[in-house]
């Protein structure tokens, strides 16, 4: 029987949450292939989510269990996949764009000389059996429709393109273990240095407020913390903020930051650069406060401000205190 592989990226020893994007895509893909969705585990502590992966539509877990996966070593974790692919021979992989993720699609693509669908924001089978995807190219200027051939495919899902399966009650899932036989593997993994975000990760906050270099410096994005803080958000940034050295790159939205899709998007002093936007074109609502109208910001945003943010933000952190005190 034909299958679909999801891999269940493990960080520390939590299951990562885009784990349930791709679910989504495995069972739709599964019913129109009719085959069986087997979950993938690889790491060195896997037991923790063993539970957690068995709450999906899967019939079988795969878990590669090896002190030798504990970092997130992209050629160890491509390995074990690619002997897991070579034991199950998978018509699609699906794997998350994490950067773990994706070099491991990428690796096992090569290896195999397999059919690679990154970023993708809607994937379907066509009436010949292939698959057929959507995805941002160009910087996200124009959206490609990518036909693959009738072989095995490797999918990666863009995050929050699709959304997160509900865990079911589980239990009627088998738990296969497998042993990890690695080839010599060329490279090795160095100290991994966890760096400490300050506040909430922009990757899931409901509420994003990203400032860019209109802010002019380090400072201000104080206030956007005080405001992100007030209302349960996180605050991002763009490119030239990151690049400036005003914020760490983890608070990076857009093409080589994070791709994000908050409930609200609040972009400050940014100009909407189509490199920006592609991280955050998803939120539903997006407001700007940009003091040139002309600013291409506006022409995606929801509700815009034209004006200096100095004047505009104090205000608004303002009026945000003062409906605390109220409530
Ligand atoms: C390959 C590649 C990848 C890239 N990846 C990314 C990415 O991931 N994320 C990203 O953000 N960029 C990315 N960029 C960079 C991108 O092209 C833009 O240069 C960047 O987004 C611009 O950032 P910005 O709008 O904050 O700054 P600026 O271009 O400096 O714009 C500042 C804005 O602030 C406004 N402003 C100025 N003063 C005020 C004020 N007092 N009050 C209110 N508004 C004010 C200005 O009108 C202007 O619109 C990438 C570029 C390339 C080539």
């Amino acid at each position: 029987m034909k299958n679909i592989l999801v891999l269940a990226e493990i960080d520390g020893d939590e299951l990562r949450p885009e784990f349930w994007e791709l679910a989504t895509v495995a069972k739709a893909l599964s019913a129109s292939v009719s085959c069986g969705i087997g979950v993938v585990v690889i790491g060195a502590h896997t037991d923790a989510v063993l539970e957690e992966v068995t709450k999906t539509d899967a019939d079988t877990v795969h878990v590669l269990q090896d002190d030798r996966l504990a970092d997130p070593w992209p050629e160890a974790h491509a390995a074990a996949l690619i002997q897991l692919c070579r034991e199950l021979a998978p018509q699609i992989v699906i794997l998350p764009r994490t950067v773990l993720g994706a070099e491991m699609a990428a690796r096992l693509a090569v290896h195999n000389r397999w059919q690679l669908l990154q970023d993708v924001t809607q994937v379907e089978v066509s009436s010949d059996g292939s698959l057929k995807a959507v995805r941002p190219v160009s910087g996200g200027a124009v959206m490609a429709t990518i036909h693959a051939g009738t072989g095995p495919c490797v999918v990666v899902p863009r995050p929050r393109a699709f959304a997160a399966a509900v865990a079911t009650s589980g239990g009627a899932c088998t738990t296969v273990r497998h042993a990890f036989e690695p080839p010599s593997l060329r490279t090795s993994c160095g100290e991994i240095k966890r760096v400490a975000v300050e506040g909430m990760s922009v990757d899931r906050a409901r509420v994003v407020i990203s400032g860019g270099g209109g802010l002019g410096g380090p400072e201000p994005f104080a206030l956007l913390r005080q405001i992100a803080d007030l209302v349960g958000g996180a605050v991002g940034a763009s490119r030239v903020a990151v690049d400036s050295g005003w914020v760490p790159p983890s608070l990076q939205v857009g093409l080589t930051g994070k791709t994000i899709a908050p409930d609200v998007y609040l972009a400050v002093g940014i100009s909407g650069a189509i490199q920006h936007l592609v991280g955050c074109s998803s939120a539903p609502l997006i407001v700007a406060v940009n003091s040139d109208e002309s600013a291409p910001i506006f022409g995606i945003s929801n509700y815009g401000v034209v004006g200096d943010w100095k004047e505009v933000m104090p205000a608004f952190l303002e009026r945000l205190m003062m409906e605390e005190r109220v409530t």
